[in-house]
């Protein structure tokens, strides 16, 4: 630094944040990032982002920022809490963490001994769940779950069974080269800075950017196309594309033969045993039809005849040196007629139910807009190839000595899954990626590792147990055929949510919003103890909020509770605290430690796998409540693995009946899961080993050394065509993340799905229930289809054929509107007239996570109550001016709430922000907080079953929640708060003082002494 010129002072242009600084993982969202915790005189000054770090390059949001009044929250809890007045009243005495963990013993040891699916352990915004899920495996109770059920299970589900990968935080485009980036329905959350930063570069190159989403919100603001779509109807626009690039014969036939099943055949003998599945040798592998002229080294078995093709041969699907034929009919060696995947899809998509003409009233889209963006799809895919100068050898040993691409990529989330119709629309997204060849090539999507994984993935879900009482597998994972579901043997559910029967049957991240209603119930059977962890049930995270809260407070008729026992484990006072009868306080992220695993959510890029850590920066102890008492807090994950010691489960309890495990640092460090596969992939061994190797005593500290993550480069020529690169291939195999090196084939037509339907139409020995068997034939097609999303038909009995929509209690019927759903038509082709015409929606702000992020100071600030947004036409249409107080109705419930006009909505949608309404009392915020006072939940309106009653309000292949397949009419209203209001809740009281945090080491700074 220069002397200074004299008078001038000695200034430090560089001051240090803080005395002391720790490298660790954020968690005011999902997407972990790497931060720098300043501290001066043992408070956090300061939190950088960390840029070194591969998910976030140094890049810092609000929210993770205002992880410092996360830290210092009044509404943390202090200690351990055991009920003494009744349910819900939120009256709890203060207990020690012996006593509580006593209690929790002996609540759960004799249901273990009884039958472990007693316990329902189901966790929330969870970031441990190769802990949580190993747990319940090991105590041996089916009914585990997280929240990936009412999040995005569509999402995962649809990849996973389609591309072995999905969007989610398991996949990205391919910043470097993209040209063309579709968002579906993605809100500010989830991968939230790794988008940022990648919109960022693809604004740089100029490449575009087209938003689909009923909001123009977040990214879509900055979107250079934004496409207001009605919710619902994405997979209707999905196929109109597809519909478009198969009229003009703009698809990529080459990758769809290599990579994907277009080839292989399928059984057409309609009525037999075997209709739909792919025709298979001897050895099961999947045939195709192939050019007779070209050579092949496999068995040639010589069919009788085809219809419009010559010549043609059966081969192997997977055959080098053939040329596979892709339409056509063929009749195999028994007779049986087979055809091609791709010409079964030919027949669907190009029929014209999927015009765009015929679509878009429907979407909400302009024909000539769908017409247009499919020549801009197809002319950056095929007019602008990407070449890479990169030499890899295929999983069949072909080398290639370029990398070919198609820049067109796509980014998807809840928007488009969090609806009845969901699955089949994530699976619409993947067939349109599919046909483009833009799956892991240059340009397109690309799979983050350990992505992909076999088609669908190996692991089933656990069904028996073992000696030791412990599950066979994980109580999560991924159904085959009818044989892998829980069902008993007439077919009833044997999980409590229901989650893996035949009503659910791909349910693979468990059913979370049913499990309060059925243990409630009793269906199939009582339960005795509820365990919750970070799931807010009683509020933002149920739909039937009411309902909910009152199956949680049920009595039978000798007066004990219909759920017997409630544990819960939160770090702070939520809603959901004063339903528990035992409440575990969790500590903050910022004191503990935590794996953000390659077992569970990785934090995986496109070129490299990664995994991280958070440890402690702060001892609880020393980070007094807002009374100045010590707090006596501890991490979920270190007390379940003490209370699994004390209950004796298998791999937590040494012979002697002592714990394994001093901790959850310790079990990180030292549980293998497979032999050299623990939960952190770093360093393990000697320390010079990755992925897979013997547990390392100082891994922990070779992590922390590091910044706190882990992550290893994938070679040059493995970084693409990952289902299908040898190179990665055998990569990925030796970290452990493939059990095998063998390719992964990209599935157009799932077959997994028509096992199911096989097994609706009476074939083979696990078969449906009769009431559920024209459902599963209807969904489960095994290529994506259409629907009208459940509620929109259901709650209008014009349009249900069971028409008999009960009306609840205190519910005001409808009055009749002017028809705002034009695709909604009568058939003699008058407009029909829904009861409910308007689609409700939430999305989350980019400023909050979930209920957490809106109790926190600085984050208040920037929001502190939510509005119901609505296009000024639809204010006009109804009467409503902006800011006047309206009733919103549904077909199961009715809410008072102030509404706003907003221009970036699709006129037929309302929408507000999620989780900002609280109830009075909660989070220790003040009883007339405005969150309170003007803030609401759309939770109230949204029923837990579909308005017929049947099922759950949900996707009838994975059980996804269908949050957003709300239907609503409005109404103006005279309010001057929002309505429903619930007593508030007890509680400490508010603490009005302001939060500070940095005036002392400000004033130190100065040279001033304080206290
Ligand atoms: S995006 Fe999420 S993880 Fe990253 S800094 Fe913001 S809150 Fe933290």
């Amino acid at each position: 630094m220069p002397a200074p010129a004299p008078n001038e002072p000695a200034l430090n242009l560089s001051p240090s944040p803080g005395d002391e600084v720790r490298t660790t993982t954020c968690y005011m969202c999902a997407c972990r990032c790497g931060i720098k915790v300043w501290t001066t005189d043992g408070r956090i000054r300061y939190i950088q982002g960390n840029p070194a770090h591969p998910v976030n390059q140094g890049v810092l949001c609000a929210k993770g920022a205002a992880g410092i009044m996360q830290h210092y929250s009044p509404a943390r809890l202090s200690r351990p809490l055991l009920r003494v007045g009744e349910r819900g009243s939120g009256e709890f005495r203060e207990i020690g963490w012996d006593e509580a963990l006593r209690i929790a013993a002996d609540w759960l040891r004799p249901i273990r001994e009884r039958n472990p699916d007693e316990l329902a352990f189901f966790t929330g915004r969870d970031q441990s769940q190769a802990l949580t899920g190993w747990w319940a495996q090991q105590f041996g109770t089916i009914n585990y779950a997280a929240h990936g059920g009412f999040c995005s299970v569509n999402m995962a589900a649809g990849g996973l069974y389609t591309l072995g990968g999905s969007f989610w935080e398991f996949g990205e485009p391919d910043w470097a080269h993209t040209r063309y980036l579709m968002l579906w329905g993605v809100a500010e959350d989830h991968d939230s800075n790794p988008l940022k930063l990648g919109l960022g570069r693809l604004k740089e190159r100029g490449a575009k950017i087209v938003a689909i989403n009923p909001v123009r919100s977040g990214y879509g603001a900055i979107a250079d196309e934004w496409i207001g779509i009605r919710p619902g109807t994405d997979g209707l626009f999905a196929f109109a594309l597809i519909h478009e690039l198969l009229r003009s014969d703009h698809v990529d036939l080459d990758y769809l033969v290599r990579y994907a099943d277009a080839h292989w055949l399928v059984i057409r003998d309609p009525g037999g045993a075997q209709d739909g599945l792919f025709a298979r040798d001897d050895e099961g592998r999947p045939l195709c039809a192939a050019r007779a002229d070209r050579p092949s080294a496999f068995r040639d078995e010589s069919p009788s005849s085809a219809s419009g093709h010559e010549g043609w041969r059966l081969a192997p699907a997977d055959a080098t040196d053939i040329s596979p034929l892709v339409v056509g009919e063929y009749t195999l060696a028994d007779g049986r007629t087979a055809v091609p995947v791709f010409q079964l899809m030919a027949e669907r998509y190009l029929d014209p139910q999927y015009s765009p003409d015929a679509v878009s009233e429907r979407c909400g889209i302009p024909a000539a807009t769908i017409r247009r963006i499919a020549r801009e799809l197809a002319a950056a895919a095929f007019e602008h190839p990407v070449r890479l100068p990169v030499a890899w050898t295929d999983a069949w040993g072909r080398e290639h000595d370029e990398m070919l691409g198609r820049p067109v990529a796509m980014h998807a989330m809840r928007g488009i899954s969090a609806h009845s119709n969901g699955f089949h629309t994530c699976r619409a997204l993947h067939v349109l990626q599919l046909l483009l060849g833009a799956v892991d090539t240059p340009g397109s999507f690309r799979f983050q590792p350990p992505y992909p994984k076999p088609v669908p993935p190996p692991n089933r879900p656990g069904k028996a147990r073992r000696a030791d009482g412990s599950l066979d597998a994980p109580p999560l994972g991924f159904v085959h055929a009818p044989e892998d579901l829980l069902v008993d043997a007439r077919g009833e559910p044997r999980r409590i949510d229901h989650a893996f029967s035949w009503s659910y049957p791909l349910s693979a991240h468990g059913m979370l919003h049913t499990v309060i209603r059925n243990a409630h119930a009793g269906d199939p059977y009582p339960i005795d103890t509820l365990m919750l962890f970070m799931a807010n049930m009683s509020w933002n995270s149920a739909m039937n909020t009411g309902e909910t809260m009152r199956w949680l407070t049920d009595k039978r008729d000798d007066g004990g509770y219909r759920i017997p026992h409630v544990i819960y484990s939160d770090a702070y006072a939520s809603e959901m605290v004063a339903y528990a009868d035992l409440v575990l306080p969790d500590t903050t992220y910022l004191e503990r430690f935590d794996a953000i695993s390659l077992l569970d959510r990785p934090i995986s890029d496109a070129d490299g796998a990664a995994d991280a850590i958070r440890h402690p920066v702060f001892d609880p102890a020393t980070q007094a409540d807002g009374d100045g008492r010590p707090r006596d807090v501890r991490g979920f994950q270190s007390v379940l693995l003490d209370l699994g010691a004390r209950l004796g489960l298998p791999g937590m309890a040494d012979a002697a009946g002592g714990p394994i495990y001093r901790g959850y640092a310790d079990y990180i460090v030292r549980h293998e899961r497979a032999p050299g596969v623990g939960l952190l992939a770093g360093w393990r061994g000697d320390g010079a080993q990755h992925g897979k190797g013997a547990p390392n005593p100082g891994q922990l500290q070779r992590y922390i050394d590091n910044g706190g993550y882990w992550r290893e480069e994938i070679p040059e020529h493995a970084r693409y065509f990952k289902m299908a690169n040898r190179g990665y291939l055998q990569w990925a195999q030796g970290k452990g993340f493939l059990g095998a090196g063998d390719a992964i084939a990209l599935q157009l037509y799932a077959e997994p799905l028509q096992r199911f339907r096989l097994a609706a139409q009476g074939h083979g020995a696990h078969v449906p229930p009769p009431r559920h068997r024209a459902r599963v034939e209807t969904y489960f097609d095994p290529l994506p289809l259409w629907y009208e999303p459940f509620e929109g038909v259901q709650s209008d009995a014009a349009q249900d054929d069971a028409s008999a929509v009960p009306a609840r209690a205190g519910v005001r019927r409808p009055v009749a509107t002017e028809p705002m759903d034009p695709g909604l038509r009568r058939d003699d082709g008058v407009p029909h007239t829904h009861p409910f015409p308007l689609h409700a929606i939430t999305q989350r702000p980019m400023f909050m996570y979930h209920a957490w992020g809106s109790q926190n100071a600085w984050l208040r600030q920037i929001a502190a109550r939510n509005w119901l947004y609505l296009h000024p036409d639809t204010g006009a249409k109804y009467g409503i001016g902006d800011e006047d107080w309206v009733e919103v109705a549904s077909h199961h419930g009715s809410i008072t709430v102030q509404a706003k006009f907003a221009g970036n909505v699709q006129p037929d949608t309302v929408w507000t922000w999620n989780a900002i309404g609280k109830r009075r009392g909660a989070w220790k915020l003040a009883k007339d907080a405005p969150e309170a006072e003007h803030g609401f939940l759309l939770n109230h309106l949204i029923s837990d079953r579909t308005p017929r009653g049947d099922y759950a309000n949900a996707d009838p292949v994975t059980g996804q929640a269908a949050w957003f397949d709300l239907r609503v009419n409005l109404r103006p209203a005279a309010a001057a708060c929002t309505q429903p209001q619930f007593a508030p809740l007890p509680g400490a009281a508010h603490d009005d003082r302001p939060l500070r945090y940095g005036a002392p080491q400000r004033q130190r700074n100065r040279g001033a002494r304080t206290r």
